[in-house]
């Protein structure tokens, strides 16, 4: 025998399962039994594909037993593929996924949060110890001789030793403590497998006395009798006729881990050239790695309910990430690589059927408002993603963008926006910027409220990045309000005037910013402000530039903005006539950091500025 002790990891989640997730106890028996049934998936493929495996006499079964009692207990056991040594080290003393780890890391200490979070990225084998003094596990692993037993009380470590057992499969059995005890019963038992594991595609058996009573009500015999307690029909098989939400509901939560009713579902059958089944689902919450390059996805592949994989990122573009579900093809063949996965036609067409579908999905939710807006709050990240990503859908993606806006409170969308643009206007307009505060008061805005033009406003910082590849929704340009060009519909012939007359101005000021700037010109854009600073048009803006200097891709050569001056501003006017004085300068330069100011960007030299602005504030006093 060997005494082992757990990673710190491994005690840390221990002592949270135990903790948080004391009032959905039961849910060890899911776990244990999805387990199970992945070792059967598992060793049915190697049977149908390796010829090692080929002769192994595939019975695939999950048991339960229980004894009541003083001291009541609970196995359950498959005939799945098993864990040697190695495996039961690496798979019940360690957390091995890196993610688990950081997420274990960032946990708060508030209980009901962190059993909502813990719940999400699956809680496996480890939630039994919620119920248990003590665990037993004995496993033989198919191709190997040596079976071992593992024993743990789930609270430093654990030991292992050798044992005999014949048969491949896993046997685990609880010795059940005080909390636990309810679970050494039939009708318990039964229901718990009916709720959470009716799907399970492997029979799940469970044995108990059968007791019959005489007259009085005595106990005349007992008999011990093993009855099949689950459908085991893959739950995506069935008719969707003979599910209801609360199937779905249940089914949802066995694949996802996810303790809550999903939000929406999609399951759809294809028959013809091509066959498959998919049952996709959008969970409540946006997982938890959502933004982690290492999430795990969601989605399973199965081939004719053989379970292939379910560590397989590119079954859907990585903008539906947050996406839970099953593929099962009945077209592809069993032993499929990750490489012919990832060239295979037939996969690669259920691949864009289905982000059809769940597309389509998402634009009948939109016809609702709220529960849109619900949906977008999880979920609208992903959906600017797909229409930077998913160029086969991206016209359908537009659609489902939603932005805030000078004309509305609310959310709007592209489609809002052109039915109510007056039919002279040839462009759509947005502003993209750190917060709506300051959104809404940018001097850029000025002329189209004026002329009463809408504006979208955006200020998510992904805006910055997707926005440069939507040019057009419909006919329409779409033109951010900070570029030199969107300006020119503004425009109109007294400005043209005025542009001659401040031409030697323009010149003076060029001069004195220097290379601050690319180009000083004339704005049309402007009604109350003095200046303000634009990008020129191919140019990153000065946002954009922020975001990539915090991206750590400081290399990016500095890109010089545009500014522009309202002419017709009183500030600007006497600057006209005092060319000459000293105080030019001064002027000049606070004309441009002010707007480098209201667009959010820091000063490199406050001190200057602010001796700038007291010098001129000493003046007007
Ligand atoms: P998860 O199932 O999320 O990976 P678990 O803690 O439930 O996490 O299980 C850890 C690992 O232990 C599994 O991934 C699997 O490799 C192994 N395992 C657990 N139960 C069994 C079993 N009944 N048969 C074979 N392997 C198992």
């Amino acid at each position: 025998m060997s005494k082992h002790t757990f990673q710190t990891e491994v005690s840390q989640l221990l002592h949270l399962i135990i903790h948080s997730l004391y009032s959905h106890k039961e849910i060890f028996l899911r776990e244990l039994i999805s387990n199970s049934s992945d070792a059967l998936d598992k060793l049915k493929h190697l049977t149908l594909t390796n010829d090692k495996y080929k002769s192994l006499d595939f019975d695939p079964k999950i048991n339960l037993e229980f004894s009541d009692g003083d001291n009541p207990t609970l196995t359950i056991s498959d005939t799945g593929i098993g864990m040697d040594k190695n495996d039961l080290v690496d798979n019940l003393g360690t957390i091995a996924r890196s993610g688990t780890k950081n997420f274990l890391s960032q946990l708060s200490g508030d209980q009901k949060k962190d059993s909502n979070l813990i719940g999400q990225f699956g809680v496996g084998f480890y939630s039994c110890f919620m119920i248990a003094d003590k665990v037993e596990v004995i496993s033989l692993k198919a191709g190997s001789k040596q079976a071992y037993k593992w024993i743990s009380d789930g609270k430093s470590g654990y030991e292992l030793e050798k044992v005999d057992k014949k048969s491949v499969g896993t046997e685990i059995t609880i010795y059940l403590n005080e909390e636990g005890k309810e679970y050494s019963n039939r009708w318990q038992i039964d229901q718990i497998v009916k709720k959470y594991s009716d799907h399970i595609a492997f029979p799940i058996n469970l044995t108990f006395d059968d007791i019959e009573y005489d007259d009085e009500g005595k106990e005349k015999s007992k008999t011990p009798k093993t009855e099949q307690i689950n459908k085991a029909t893959a739950f995506w098989k069935r008719s969707k006729s003979d599910l209801k939400e609360s199937d779905y509901n249940e089914f949802y939560k066995s694949i996802s881990n996810d303790m809550s009713d999903p939000f929406d579902w999609i399951h759809s059958n294809a028959e013809g050239i091509l066959e498959y089944t998919t049952l996709f689902f959008i969970p409540k919450t946006a997982p938890f790695d959502l933004y982690r390059a290492d999430y795990k996805p969601g989605v399973k592949l199965f081939v004719n309910r053989v379970f292939i994989t379910d560590d397989e990122k590119e079954l859907l573009p990585t903008w539906l990430r947050f996406v839970r579900g099953i593929i099962d093809s009945s077209d592809l063949p069993l032993n499929v690589s990750r490489e012919i996965l990832q060239q295979n036609r037939i996969l690669s067409k259920i691949k864009s059927n289905s982000v059809k579908k769940i597309v389509e999905k998402i634009k009948s939710i939109a016809s609702n408002n709220e529960k849109y807006e619900e949906f977008y709050k999880q979920y609208g990240r992903m959906i600017k993603e797909g229409v930077y990503q998913d160029y086969e859908n991206k016209e359908e993606l537009l659609e489902l963008l939603r932005f805030k806006s000078t004309k509305e409170e609310g959310s709007v969308s592209f489609q809002d926006y052109v039915d109510r643009m007056k039919t002279e206007q040839k462009s759509i307009y947005f502003l993209v910027g750190e917060n709506e505060t300051a959104l809404r008061q940018s001097p850029l805005l000025e002329m189209y409220n004026k002329k009463d033009i809408e504006v979208l406003l955006m200020d998510d910082e992904i805006d910055e990045v997707i926005m440069p590849v939507v040019t057009k929704y419909k006919d329409f340009e779409i033109k951010a309000v900070n570029r030199s060009s969107a300006a020119d519909e503004l425009k109109s012939d007294d400005d043209k005037n005025s542009e001659k007359e401040i031409k030697p101005l323009i010149k003076k000021i060029k001069t004195a910013l220097g290379d601050r700037v690319k180009d000083v010109k004339v704005s049309n854009r402007l009604s109350d402000s003095p200046s303000c600073l634009v990008a020129d048009e191919n140019d990153p803006t000065a946002q954009m530039q922020e975001i990539m200097k915090a991206m750590g891709q400081g290399a990016m050569q500095e890109v010089k903005p545009i500014l522009e001056i309202n002419p017709n501003h009183k500030i600007v006017s006497k600057l006209l006539s005092m060319r000459k004085s000293k105080a030019f300068d001064d002027i000049t330069f606070l004309l441009y950091e002010q707007a480098l100011i209201q667009e959010g960007v820091k000063l490199e030299n406050p001190a200057e500025f602010v001796r700038r602005l007291n010098e001129v504030l000493t003046k007007s006093l």
